[in-house]
């Protein structure tokens, strides 16, 4: 509460309970701001933690272990929580839109709302293809389909669009996932055909040729077919199309292509770059507004062009953190640089794991352990909350 000659600085308003904005409320839950009044609107009640997706489609992790609760770290952080979809910005009058509360005032504003994959360029993607985000919408028609796969008896085949880490790692998941469940129910596993798409010459563009090569021989064990060079032109009921002419039939159509920024963004004045995506500086301060921060995968550093990935928007949380409170306390803010190689550590499904950073490469089962480890550290530290060192 704030007591009386105390500085009043105002609202700060999250947009997005993102991988940086959940670094951001435990900050502030650990040492907060006088006087300031914290909101965090965003979609979903729960954060998922995509680098244990994998593994939770897989069957490795429960859904409660991958995903972090925003109400509880909101309440850690004093913050008030909205679960809602905010749909615009009017910066002139410094209000937030969302679709079922009333506008609501900022003096700060932090976007780290992620991305999702373009689909809109595709015919018929939206209606018969699956995108993996948003997750909890991802999650329900994943369910779904594991129900009808095991419940339908006879062949299934399942199509994934785009051949990154996402879209590898997660057919892998699939696969082993479905097999182990068709074999509980003592039917054949090889009743299950699935096929990876990649609109580029090779799979996992973004990686050393070592990685490429390892996971081309994990995809031609597990009988994969992988289709290069086969970017989807159009997706209709139980059919996907090349632009190159190619057709194949499928019963589920998975959508892991690149990540697309969302819409509303372009009405909102902010300067983005080529992608739709939000310019901001080192500072992570939009380009365009000194009120106005932005992190994770919507948002695009002008001086250190990244991939969009969890690991960047999670070690964007502490530099955003600490500048959304200079901003505050108008102080100068701090440059943030990120790591130019990064550690990518990407699982084959079935607890192995092959690392790539930069030009270096390794896998095996100790790969994985790794990673779970890693993985569940990063959630113990959101589980088990430390103490607060300010006032309540
Ligand atoms: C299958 C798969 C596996 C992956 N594995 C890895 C991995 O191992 N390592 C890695 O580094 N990256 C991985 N990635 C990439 C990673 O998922 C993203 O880079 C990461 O989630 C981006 O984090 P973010 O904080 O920017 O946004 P997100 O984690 O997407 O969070 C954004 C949040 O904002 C909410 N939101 C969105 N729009 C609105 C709105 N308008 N109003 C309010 N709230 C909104 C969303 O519901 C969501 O809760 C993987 C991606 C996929 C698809």
């Amino acid at each position: 509460m704030q007591s009386s000659g105390q500085a009043d600085l105002g609202d700060m308003v999250l947009v997005g309970g993102g991988h940086s904005h959940v670094g951001v409320l435990k900050r502030f839950g650990m040492q907060g701001l006088p006087g300031l009044r914290l909101t965090v609107i965003c979609t979903d009640t729960h954060t998922p933690y995509s680098g244990m997706l994998p593994g939770y489609v897989a069957g490795h992790y429960r859904y409660e272990e991958v995903h972090i609760d925003l109400r509880r770290l909101a309440a850690f952080a004093g913050a008030r929580y909205y679960q809602d979809e905010v749909i615009g910005i009017d910066r002139e009058n410094r209000r937030v839109l969302c679709r079922n509360h009333p506008p609501l005032g900022y003096d700060r504003l932090s976007i780290n709302i992620g991305s999702a994959p373009a689909m809109d360029r595709v015919a018929g993607a939206d209606e018969y293809a699956i995108p993996v985000k948003p997750i909890r919408r991802f999650n329900e028609r994943w369910l779904a389909m594991l129900e009808r796969v095991c419940r339908q008896p006879g062949p299934s085949t399942i199509a994934v669009v785009g051949a990154g880490a996402g879209g590898v790692e997660l057919t892998l998941a699939m696969q082993y996932r479905l097999r182990r469940e068709l074999q509980l129910r003592g039917r054949d596993p090889d009743d299950l055909h699935f096929h990876l798409l990649s609109a580029d010459h090779d799979i996992l563009r973004t990686h050393n040729a070592r990685v490429r090569q390892r996971f081309e021989a994990v995809l031609a064990e597990r009988g994969v077919v992988v289709h290069r060079a086969a970017e989807v032109g159009s997706v209709s009921r139980g059919q996907i199309s090349t632009r190159s002419g190619e057709t194949l039939a499928t019963d589920e159509v998975f959508w892991v292509t690149q990540a697309g920024a969302a819409a509303w963004l372009r009405d909102t004045g902010l300067a983005l770059d080529s992608g739709g995506f939000i310019q901001v500086a080192d500072t992570l301060q939009t380009l365009s507004d000194p009120l106005i921060f932005a992190a994770g995968d919507c948002a695009a550093m002008i001086d250190h062009p990244l991939e969009k990935a969890g690991v960047f928007a999670v070690r964007q949380g502490r530099p955003l953190a600490e500048n959304l409170r200079r901003s505050l306390l108008q102080q100068p803010l701090l440059a943030y640089r990120p790591q130019r190689h990064w550690l990518a550590l990407i699982s084959t499904g079935d607890r192995y794991a092959i690392a790539s950073r930069g030009a270096a490469s390794a896998q095996g089962a100790w790969v994985w352990r790794w990673k779970d480890w890693i993985d569940r550290r990063f959630m113990a530290s959101f589980a088990d909350l430390p103490a607060k060192t300010w006032p309540a």
